[in-house]
């Protein structure tokens, strides 16, 4: 690369980082990482009336959280409108932008004409200005807007970084509306000003935009600015072949977050969804980082796969550091208002951890040490039975004048079943229903080591 690599993400600030921008997001970022290039945040704030200061925060928590640190930005769309009016002032001069003053109800009369002839929806180039045209008289009242003077006739092509090359007839597209008439600019023209102004040279985002970058090269070429790369990205459509939508589950980054996904398990998997490195599943940020090159992106949409992100996850939960795991599983206690020491959650994460997808089913399983247990009536009459409650007492006296440890305790519980004539599952799971509120869990002595003695004992009591 001759020029330094930058790439940038826009989001809308209308809701919450959808799971599409965040994986737009975090190839730009792994793009401009691996060329020493640099990131940058824009917030695309022009649509006023749905943009919210709550959806910027959510926005910049959820990039925070997965790590895509920017090296430029937020920059908002709102306060550049100065700027976006003195572009759109030169275009007026060079003769490439016009003032339009249709009104809302002739537009509409235009269109019902156009559909009734069955013809496509276009603006009509009634204020268009031509050489040799005279143009209607200049209504009163009427604020115009500015319309960009698109080339009627030859070819927009471009060879698009992931499909490959693109085509699209200038006859296809209209004069559109660059700045409405409260001064405030479309995203068509405010993306060109932006990306042109933040020198952006390679262009990743969602390939419901690939209509609209003819309209964009044909404003960089008429503004005489450097046109930067585009790479348009496939949707990722649901487990039910259906673009993926807040309809059909959790969308957000937050929602992932806060099921207890870890952030290096949300980039690895959304990394690999839309993109490949030979067989490669698993791999850390710096592979990312050195792997991606824009390459190998996926021209097919990508199919959200709940259990393999859960699989990924997984793997994250085994291996990362326990100390930062138990700092994860202990936010997850703070969300259920429980504020257990971080030491007694760190020295518990390991023997559970190897079961668990996330840190909200490791929470699960740690919370018999931190709350009252309820077992169900179910499960006591299964395994609580008659035949057992006496063996129960031995434990519960056993216990009591032991050393505090794992194999004394399952000394006792040898000793226990022996003189009750019981087999050990009968009195494991008995003793696990009362203690843990469940009657799976490992391997029962190693569980009991884990509670203050006087709790298993209070537990057993209850039998
Ligand atoms: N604000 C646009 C969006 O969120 C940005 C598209 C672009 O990257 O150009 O879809």
């Amino acid at each position: 690369m001759t020029s330094t690599v930058r790439t940038r993400i826009a989001p809308s600030p209308t809701g919450f980082l959808h799971l599409g921008t965040a994986r737009t997001a975090l190839y730009s970022w792994a793009f401009a990482r691996h060329h020493g290039g640099q990131f940058v945040l824009r917030i695309e704030d022009t649509d006023v009336a749905r943009s919210t200061q709550d959806s910027v925060d959510q926005i910049l928590a959820s990039m925070q959280w997965l790590g895509l640190d920017c090296d430029e930005g937020p920059i908002y769309q709102m306060q550049r409108l100065d700027r976006y009016r003195a572009v759109v002032d030169q275009m007026l001069a060079a003769g490439t932008a016009y003032r339009c003053y249709c009104t809302p109800q002739e537009l509409d009369a235009m269109k019902a004409a156009q559909e009734a002839r069955g013809e496509k929806r276009r603006y009509d180039g009634t204020w268009r200005p031509e050489p040799g045209k005279v143009l209607p008289p200049i209504p009163a009242g009427v604020e115009p807007v500015i319309r960009f003077c698109n080339p009627t006739d030859g070819d927009v092509t471009w060879n698009d970084l992931v499909k490959g090359p693109i085509t699209i007839g200038n006859r296809e597209i209209d004069d559109l509306i660059i700045l409405r008439a409260d001064g405030v600019p479309t995203y068509n023209f405010a993306v060109v000003v932006d990306d042109w102004d933040m020198r952006i040279t390679h262009v990743f985002r969602g390939d419901e935009h690939v209509n609209n970058t003819p309209w964009q090269i044909n404003i960089f070429n008429a503004l005489g600015a450097p046109l930067p790369l585009f790479g348009h990205v496939p949707v990722i459509l649901g487990d039910d072949g259906q673009k993926l939508s807040k309809r059909r589950g959790a969308v957000s980054v937050t929602a992932y977050e806060e099921a207890g996904y870890l952030p290096e398990a949300m980039l690895n998997y959304l990394a690999r969804l839309g993109w490949s490195h030979g067989d490669d599943e698993l791999f850390t940020r710096e592979q990312l980082v050195s792997w991606f090159d824009g390459s190998h992106l996926s021209k097919s949409p990508a199919q959200w796969d709940a259990a393999k992100l859960s699989w990924v996850n997984a793997h994250y939960v085994k291996t990362v550091d326990e100390a930062r795991l138990a700092t994860l599983v202990a936010q997850q206690f703070v969300r259920r208002g429980i504020a257990p020491p971080m030491d007694e959650v760190a020295r518990r994460v390991a023997l559970f951890k190897d079961r668990c997808a996330t840190t909200v089913e490791l929470a699960d399983w740690l919370m018999p040490y931190f709350a009252d247990v309820q077992p169900s009536p179910d499960d006591l009459a299964t395994h609580v039975t008659e035949a057992v409650k006496p063996a129960l007492q031995t434990l519960r006296d056993k216990l009591a004048g032991i050393e505090w440890n794992k194999a004394a305790i399952n000394a006792a519980i040898k000793e226990t079943i022996a003189a009750h004539g019981l087999k050990m599952p009968q009195l494991a799971h008995a003793v696990r229903v009362l203690v843990c509120g469940r009657a799976q869990t490992p391997s029962i002595d190693a569980v009991l080591e884990l509670f203050p003695r006087e709790t298993v004992r209070a537990r057993l009591q209850g039998a």
